[in-house]
């Protein structure tokens, strides 16, 4: 920018003083550089208003027309100031919603290991990632992952993660297998006390044995406090991940093939949140030979993000979902 400070006025309207308007609206002024809508100032700023008031305008967010609130420059100006903010022209934007992205499993954990000796663990943090890429493209939402690398992280401590950012969606990505090695598909489960049906709870229960890597240390809740803490889910929660449910079965119908009775329940450790709408999505099962191969492609797995993409467009775009987070 060279010496030239540099200022954006959207619109004069804002500026009272009729001297001062008249000399910022003069196109004639050589050491003003005018465009359409961007005024070039010289530095210093031969304004009667104190330049640090001008700085702190800009720091308020106020030049550039993306007003949150008062700024601090203008009360101190007072009188002085010839130069006035505009009054408050709107709230300040909610923040964008966080949504936390679980790979599966990872370090000593491999999660289930495929056909041709593919780690689950590989496969979840590979589709993680991109899902995360494609989220934070849309602009409209905030991204954590609970792991950004291989290494073990106990199931609870995956939803306290979830927790402790104020996360408004959980969304757990798995590849695990099946003693049935001739079943393929993707399907999504949400938390419920009793699997909604066998195989189900054959997934559970290793999915939740997943921290049997953990070591003792983990195991401080007792069936009963485990009880307790399911219990708490809230309604809220439920049909949030219900709904999250819905809309990624629907997403992925036209692009990713699908178990039978796609959307299924099951007592998911990791989906035992009592705040966040959460779900488990199985983007396929490393026991089945064709699963296996198309999540190794990198094509394969931008499709499955993009189809999950879509789901939490949906979700939020819907009314009731809810914005906070
Ligand atoms: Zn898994």
């Amino acid at each position: 920018m060279g010496g030239y400070f540099f200022a954006i006025f959207k619109a004069h309207s804002h500026i009272r003083n009729p001297r001062m308007k008249a000399r910022l609206m003069a196109p004639h002024r050589p050491d003003h550089v005018w465009s359409d809508t961007h005024l070039l100032l010289p530095s210093p700023i031969r304004l009667s208003v104190p330049r640090r008031t001008v700085l702190g305008h800009m720091a308020a967010g106020v030049v550039g027309g993306a007003l949150a609130g008062a700024a601090p420059g203008v009360a101190r100006a007072g009188r002085a100031a010839a130069l006035h903010a505009p009054a408050v022209v709107g709230r300040a934007a909610p923040p964008r919603p966080l949504i936390m992205l679980d790979p599966g499993h990872g370090g000593k954990d491999p999660g289930a290991i495929g056909f041709s000796g593919t780690y689950e663990k590989h496969v979840a943090e590979a589709a993680a990632q991109e899902l995360s890429r494609q989220l934070l493209a849309t602009g409209r939402y905030r991204v954590a992952l609970t792991r950004a690398s291989d290494h073990f992280i106990p199931l609870g401590s995956r939803v306290d993660m979830a927790q402790q950012h104020g996360a408004a969606l959980f969304i757990s990505m798995h590849a695990d297998a099946l003693h049935n090695a001739s079943v393929r598909g993707a399907s999504v489960y949400t938390h419920a006390h009793g699997a909604s049906d066998s195989q189900t709870a054959d997934l559970a229960r290793t999915e939740n044995s997943a921290d049997r890597f953990a070591g003792p240390m983990v195991h401080g809740a007792s069936p009963e406090v485990q009880r307790i803490l399911a219990s708490l889910v809230t309604e809220e929660a439920r049909k949030g991940s219900s709904h999250m449910a819905q809309a990624v079965v629907s997403a992925f119908q036209s692009r990713v093939q699908l178990l039978t009775h796609p959307h299924r329940h099951a007592a998911f450790a990791v989906l035992k949140s009592a705040q966040i709408p959460s779900v488990l999505v199985e983007m396929g099962f490393m026991s089945n030979r064709l699963d296996e191969a198309a999540l190794r492609q990198v094509g394969h797995r931008a499709m499955v993000a993009g189809a999950m993409c879509t789901a939490v467009n949906r979700y939020f775009a819907s009314a009731g979902a809810g914005l906070t987070g």
